[in-house]
């Protein structure tokens, strides 16, 4: 039988670890699990989120043999009230050895389905997870993290973005160099991550900031010692984008050596951001990667 890339598992929840005032790692468990595959760096997945009830709608996403654009379609058209939200996360660590797959949940409240899900999650809870199927031979995709031979590297973020960036940071090569940059809500967030000798790696603590003011200005800083140290004469091109407000989400393929930035989390903060880089400092637009992972006002449109 020919396997699609994606397929959904039945997991339930093994542990619980709180990690920081607004991290918790929840570990899933399901047989199933042996048959995730393994890609790991920025890896997505979806979660699809059961109803208070622990009620999961079946639009087919169990079946094999239905590809998930087939049971997204039915998905898509149910009423409100039967359609379980999905909403899109990153996986932190998977052991399909063992059966289980680590997701890092930011606390931001009870408003969202996702994080009231995670701030009230029990052992024994059952999560349906849409991940790649290791046995298909098809690429499943949900990896951005593309930096091809370059060899100077930012990556910048807030909470929703830290999974992927300590993923991606401890997937470096020891010789790796650059500077990453992350925005949690307080001190106590910063979470324990290995980086090579050659990756500045700046927690920064929101404290009473509005959302993305700290991790703008560390960006801006990164930009000014780039000019004084490698770039004296880097002139700031024109960037006419006038989709910029409507792009929320752009993962080129990194130009051959040189610089790469992974940009992910609010959306209006990293889409400023990736027009500071290409527009105010010049970098090649190829090299900025930049995901609006949520925004904020806003639910996941799913
Ligand atoms: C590729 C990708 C990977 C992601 N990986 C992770 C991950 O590993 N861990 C993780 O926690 N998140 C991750 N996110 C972000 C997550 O999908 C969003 O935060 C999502 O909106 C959470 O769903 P919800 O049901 O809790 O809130 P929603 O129903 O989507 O939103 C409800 C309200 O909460 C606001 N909101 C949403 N997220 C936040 C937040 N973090 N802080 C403050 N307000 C917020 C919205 O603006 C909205 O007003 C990822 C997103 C993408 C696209």
């Amino acid at each position: 039988m020919s396997h699609h890339p994606y397929r959904t598992f039945r997991t339930t929840v093994a542990r619980i670890t709180p990690l920081s005032p607004h991290f918790t790692r929840i570990t899933l468990c399901g047989d199933e699990l042996a048959h995730f595959g393994t890609d790991g760096l920025d890896q997505r997945i979806k979660l699809i989120i059961p109803f208070a009830d622990g009620a999961v709608t079946d639009v087919g996403q169990f079946d094999e043999a239905q590809s998930m654009t087939e049971w997204y379609r039915r998905w898509r058209a149910l009423p409100d009230a039967q359609r379980n939200p999905i909403r899109t996360y990153t996986i932190r660590s998977p052991r399909p050895r063992e059966r289980e797959i680590d997701v890092d949940f930011v606390l931001h409240g009870t408003d969202g389905p996702a994080s009231a899900w995670a701030t009230s999650a029990q052992i024994g809870d059952p999560l349906c997870v849409v991940g790649p199927d290791a046995r298909s031979s098809e690429q499943g995709g949900g990896i951005e993290w593309r930096p091809g031979a370059a060899r100077s590297l930012l990556i910048a973020g807030d909470e929703t973005a830290t999974p992927a960036i300590c993923s991606i940071v401890e997937s470096l090569e020891a010789d790796a160099v650059g500077d990453v940059c992350i925005e949690v809500p307080t001190e106590a967030d910063a979470l324990e991550l290995r980086a090579p000798a050659g990756v500045r790696v700046r927690w920064l603590a929101r404290g009473g900031a509005a959302h993305g003011v700290r991790l703008s200005a560390a960006v801006h800083e990164w930009g000014r010692q780039r000019a004084a140290d490698r770039h004296p004469s880097a002139a700031p091109v024109a960037f006419d984008d006038p989709s910029a407000d409507e792009v929320l989400w752009e993962v080129p393929d990194a130009v051959d050596g040189g610089e790469y930035a992974w940009l992910a989390g609010e959306a209006g903060t990293i889409t400023a951001l990736r027009r500071h880089l290409v527009r105010d400092l010049g970098i090649d637009r190829r090299s900025v990667a930049f995901m609006g992972y949520w925004r904020e006002g806003r639910a996941e449109a799913s």
